[in-house]
């Protein structure tokens, strides 16, 4: 990590947990240290998303997804400033991510207007049961763009998005957007937030 960022990243953690320098610094050093380095936020089981077809077949780091959406829901900047740059350079996770919400969701809300402009082929990779369209697009994203995309699809993991989509594979989609929608009411979707 360049120091510049280091800097950033350790007084953006002083300011949101109100601790001294050297506590500070050192969560961020563990953050950005090897997986059994950095300090641990509860994981959801993610594993599963390497079987869908949202990856086109291409090789993805489930444990790295895993470690992204656990330090968004944990509300923790350090850790997603540490993992999300690492992810970005591996689109097949990516568009695996981003497919898990934008491919069951029937609008993408907030969403830029990549991610609006996107979804209709996750939309497809969904239906069809085939993420090749979905993951071709990603992979010609601008880096900007796909940063926008996958900082879109994060926001959703970190509102359960998925999981509701997960507890009711087998039902009406509309009653997980029932639950959804009445689950997060008061709490808006947002990767900084702590839940
Ligand atoms: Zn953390």
């Amino acid at each position: 990590m360049p120091s510049d960022n280091r800097k950033r990243a350790i007084r953006a953690y002083m300011a949101e947990h109100g601790v001294p320098y050297a506590v500070a610094a050192r969560h961020i050093d563990q953050a950005n240290g090897n997986g059994e380095a950095a300090h641990r936020h509860p994981r959801p089981a993610l594993d599963f998303l390497a079987d869908l077809p949202y990856s086109a077949g291409r090789g993805v780091d489930t444990d790295l997804a895993t470690s992204v959406v656990a330090a968004c829901r944990a509300g923790c900047p350090p850790c997603q400033d540490a993992l999300i740059p690492r992810l970005l350079t591996q689109r097949p996770t990516v568009a695996m991510l981003a497919c898990a919400v934008f491919g069951w969701l029937p609008g993408a809300g907030l969403a830029s207007a990549t991610t609006r402009a996107w979804q209709p082929l996750a939309q497809q990779a969904h239906r069809d049961g085939d993420g090749t369209a979905a993951f071709t697009a990603v992979a010609d994203m601008t880096p900007e763009q796909v940063s926008e995309l996958l900082e879109d699809a994060l926001d959703m993991w970190a509102a359960g998005a998925a999981d509701v989509h997960l507890v009711h594979l087998d039902d009406d989609p509309d009653d997980a957007l029932d639950e959804l929608a009445g689950g997060d009411l008061d709490s808006p979707p947002s990767t900084r937030s702590a839940r």
